[in-house]
């Protein structure tokens, strides 16, 4: 099984980097820890939403050949201009990002996508979550148009295809458990590979083995009290491998280490996710509606920005919540306008044609306090600027003490809607520091010879928030670097595209 390149993960950032390897000439070996049904990490949990930089119709264009002049017509792309994507990740993170890294992401955005898409990704537009119909015609906003066909899953099985085509080598059921290292550098790995201890040589190792967010005990540790009772949204195999492994031989720790990405998700959702239901236990409509604690009150402003520029923050306020659960409350005029996944089986709902009703059925609420809320938040609603859900619209509450900003409408109009959320987190924020080449450092930010690293286990990219789309963009950027610096280092540099052999 030695190899040139050896890639831990199976993910979006894993694959990218196996990819790029390749076509450098290196022979290339995944290892993957879960088995093969349960294969392809979070990355095949999610909608495959890529945050993109794109200067309009034309760069969508070279994205998605298959976009008809139908689908032109009818749509207001708008643009994502990559100075707009740096105002959105110095924002959202408070002007903590990294800049070294925040700018190779964005100005690697599209370049990235259109290498992803010779190698056999196909993306589409989003037409089902990020576009409203405004005037006959389908507009996007908040920055994000792209997704992969057939989401996550779709995206995944592009991956896996595309590796099988390159003669990339995946074993599942392997678990990469310690990293081969002297004086000289990394040599490989320690796995566990079918119940049995086995050493895999290799001239550079890239670790893309996710976050630490699937370990509830590093939850607690790091994200602090109460985080081991959060709901895990994807993959259960993400435990912190290869932070472990790499902090183990001297690697410098980066970024956010009690920060995470966390959302409303099913109250009743199993403990990891759940590859039937995917992303759909999210609950992400909350911009259309309020949402009610335990004590009937409301904690957050729902309307303070676009969802994907708030959802990755608000699991937190959930999970801070007496009980850790919460109620988003619709009327009728906002259920037609829910997203897909509030029209799943598995949710905790409850309907009622008055709001007595209602607020009586909010399993865990104080009903009183509850009604008194919706009563007094209706009270507060202007109604002089007109409802739009495509932009930031404005139209607020006044007076409240916790304020809706934009998309306030009443919660008058029957049959009423409810569903019960609590905190499902994402993936984590800290993790390992690379350089500019995907290389790991070590604790004196020297470079680690052979070790390089990308996707969620990199630290420095994300503080207390996110904009939505980004992970996968990162680990896709982040992921080709780091198998072009692998493959540079095992093979030399300028080695033919597509050349050399399988893993050995
Ligand atoms: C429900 C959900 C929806 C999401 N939607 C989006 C979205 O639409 N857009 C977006 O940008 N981001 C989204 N995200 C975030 C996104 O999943 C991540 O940013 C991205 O997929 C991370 O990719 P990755 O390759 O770093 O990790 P993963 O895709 O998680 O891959 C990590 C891999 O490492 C393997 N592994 C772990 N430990 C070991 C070990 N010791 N040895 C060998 N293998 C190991 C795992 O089995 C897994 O295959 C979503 C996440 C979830 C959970």
């Amino acid at each position: 099984m030695d190899c040139d390149v050896l890639i831990v993960g199976a993910g979006n950032a894993a694959f990218c980097a196996a990819l790029a390897a390749r076509e450098r000439g290196a022979s290339v070996l995944v290892l993957e820890r879960a088995p093969k049904e349960e294969s392809g990490g979070n990355t095949r949990f999610t909608a495959g939403a890529f945050r993109v930089a794109y200067d309009g119709v034309a760069d969508l264009r070279a994205l998605m050949p298959d976009l008809s002049e139908a689908e032109i017509a009818n749509s207001d792309f708008g643009s994502y201009p990559e100075a707009r994507y740096f105002d959105d990740m110095g924002r959202l993170t408070d002007y903590r990002c990294d800049p070294d890294l925040t700018e190779i992401l964005i100005r690697r955005s599209k370049a990235t996508l259109l290498w992803m898409r010779d190698k056999g990704v196909r993306f589409q537009p989003m037409f089902g979550r990020q576009a409203f119909k405004v005037d006959g015609k389908m507009k996007f906003w908040g920055g994000l148009a792209v997704e992969a066909w057939g989401g996550g899953p779709g995206l995944s099985e592009a991956l896996f295809g595309a590796a099988e085509r390159a003669g990339i080598d995946v074993r599942t059921g392997a678990r990469a458990t310690a990293l081969v290292h002297d004086d000289d550098g990394v040599h490989g790995v320690r796995a566990r590979i079918a119940g049995r201890t086995t050493e895999v040589r290799a001239r550079a190792v890239v670790l893309a083995c996710g976050g630490f967010e699937a370990n509830p005990e590093w939850r607690a540790r790091y994200l602090g009290p109460g985080w081991d009772l959060a709901k895990v949204r994807g993959t259960r195999f993400n435990t912190g491998d290869g932070i472990r492994m790499a902090l183990e031989i001297g690697a410098a720790a980066a970024g956010n280490w009690s920060g995470c990405h966390a959302v409303g998700w099913e109250r009743n959702a199993p403990e990891f996710g759940d590859l039937g239901v995917g992303d759909l236990f999210q609950k992400h409509s909350y911009p259309l509606g309020i949402m009610v604690n335990a004590l009937g009150q409301r904690f957050l402003d729902e309307g303070a920005d676009f969802r994907n520029y708030t959802y990755a923050k608000y699991g937190r306020i959930i999970l801070e919540q007496p009980g850790q659960f919460a109620w988003q409350v619709f009327d009728a005029k906002a259920i037609p306008l829910l997203r897909d996944e509030y029209r799943i089986k598995q949710v905790t709902k409850v309907t009622a044609d008055t709001l007595e009703d209602l607020v009586a059925r909010l399993d865990g609420v104080d009903g009183a306090a509850a009604l008194e809320t919706i009563r007094a938040y209706n009270a507060a609603v202007r109604a002089d600027a007109p409802f739009d859900p495509s932009v930031k619209d404005g139209r607020c509450t006044e007076g409240l003490a916790v304020p809706k900003s934009n998309w306030a409408n009443t919660i008058d109009a029957p049959p009423f809607e409810a569903y019960a959320v609590t905190c499902g987190i994402t993936f984590t924020f800290g993790g390992l520091r690379i350089d500019t080449e995907a290389r790991v450092m070590d604790d004196d930010l020297v470079p680690i010879p052979g070790l390089y690293a990308a996707g969620e286990l990199v630290g420095g990219l994300f503080y207390s928030n996110y904009p939505g789309g980004t992970g996968l963009m990162a680990g896709a950027v982040f992921g080709r670097i780091a198998g072009a610096s692998a493959a540079d280092q095992a093979v030399g540099p300028g080695a033919p595209a597509g050349g050399g052999g399988g893993a050995s």
